[in-house]
This record gives structure tokens, C-alpha cells and sequence, in this order.
């Protein structure tokens, strides 16, 4: 196997494998375990990314306190109901 094989084999498994430890991160879930599943079936990527999480992953996503939808962290109002967060 030459080095060109190797490059192959790391793109084909590695970017997939790191693309849902991302996304697993920014949800709240486990970076390695999404990642390990992710890397031979990247079709679990595709699941992690319309994925929204279900709580409040600070830095990435923010728990409205009004209506209890998640939503982007950088965003300053709820996009769901419009209330603004509490600056606490
Ligand atoms: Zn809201």
C-alpha cells in the first residue's frame, strides 16, 4: 500500500469520523462514540447535522426561556418566539 492508498483511506473515513465528533459536540452528545459510528457510515453525519439538540449546549446552542425551543448561541433573540434572552 503505497502513501497515496493511505491519504485515500483517511479522507474516505477520517473527515466523516470528524465531521460527526463536530457535530456530536455541538449537540451535546459523545464526540467519540459519534465520531467512531460516523467514520465507516457517514450517513450518521447527515443524522447528527439536522439534528437540533434537545438542551442547552453552551458556546453553540441557547434554551429559550420562554418557549423552550433551542436555538443558535449567537443569536440574542429566540428565532422561534422573538423573546430575548436574559443576560444573566
Ligand atoms: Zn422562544
Amino acid at each position: 500500500m503505497d502513501g497515496f492508498e493511505y491519504l485515500f483511506l483517511i479522507a474516505f473515513f477520517g473527515l466523516p469520523g470528524i465531521a460527526g465528533a463536530w457535530f456530536a459536540r455541538t449537540r451535546g452528545k459523545n464526540p467519540l462514540l459519534w465520531g467512531l459510528v460516523s467514520a465507516p457510515f457517514p450517513f450518521f453525519v447527515f443524522i447528527l447535522w439536522m439534528q437540533k439538540p434537545s438542551v442547552e449546549v453552551p458556546g453553540y446552542f441557547r434554551k429559550c426561556q420562554s418557549c423552550g425551543m433551542v436555538y443558535p448561541w449567537k443569536l440574542d433573540t429566540c428565532k422561534y418566539c422573538g423573546v430575548a434572552r436574559k443576560l444573566s
